[in-house]
């Protein structure tokens, strides 16, 4: 899953783009209004942070532009204490939801989390294929009832085939909501993440669509042995 923070205080962007990295996110940063325009309609990302006091150009008009060139991407904006005002011009502008600062990281974490499932069309906050399980409120996946050690990487793998589970991914859209920016993408194929997960997962777990791609299948191993 790839996040776009838009926010131009460096401290609070300093320590968000931490606390979404932890979390299992790639992230990308943009620091004004006018990179934040180009960067969410260039790049596709799963959800994005919107400060909307920015230099250059402000949120709710930054916003309003991503919209208008019919960009779904959920959009939580931040907001000062007490301008009731913004968040209503945040919401018509096309906000899917909002927090007021100062605010608590887990909040915000909580937050999108919870966008982020919806707009996969996921009712429940937990995951499952099979017996396949991922729980993003701990970041942490299991199989059969085991806990699986996945890197970062493989995480986020896992989470998006998860959160599209059922449909053949193509590995540009792999690459495109796995990688942050600034990511090498060239010496780490996704070939080689996707060959690593299989060995953690149980091989069986990811099918190689000829031609179009991967698509994560249900497998129960209770099933399977009995
Ligand atoms: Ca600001």
């Amino acid at each position: 899953m790839r996040i776009l923070l838009v926010e131009d205080d460096p401290d609070l962007s300093r320590q968000l783009k931490r606390a979404l990295a932890d979390a299992g996110y790639a992230v990308d940063h943009a620091g004004d209004g006018e990179e934040a325009s180009f960067l969410g309609e260039t790049e596709p990302y799963d959800a994005i942070v919107l400060d909307l006091g920015l230099p250059k150009i402000d949120g709710a008009a930054v916003l309003e532009g991503w919209r208008r060139a019919q960009i779904a991407t959920p959009v939580l904006i931040l907001t000062a204490r007490g301008a009731w005002s913004e968040k209503v011009a945040g919401f018509d502008a096309g906000a899917d939801d909002y927090l007021t600062k100062p605010f608590h990281t887990e909040e915000l974490l909580a937050r999108l989390r919870a966008l982020l499932r919806r707009s996969a069309g996921h009712a429940a906050p937990s995951l499952s294929c099979g017996d396949l399980r991922l729980d993003p409120r701990a970041a942490r996946a299991t199989v059969a009832g085991e806990p699986l050690r996945l890197t970062s990487l493989e995480y986020r793998l896992l989470h998006y085939l998860m959160m599209h589970q059922g449909r053949v991914i193509s590995r540009t859209e792999l690459v495109e909501h796995l990688y942050d920016q600034d990511f090498d993408r060239d010496s780490n194929t996704i070939e080689v993440f996707v060959g690593r997960l299989r060995k953690k997962i149980g091989p069986e777990r990811v099918e190689t669509v000829r031609g179009l791609g991967y698509r994560l299948v249900a497998v129960d191993g209770e099933a399977r042995r009995a």
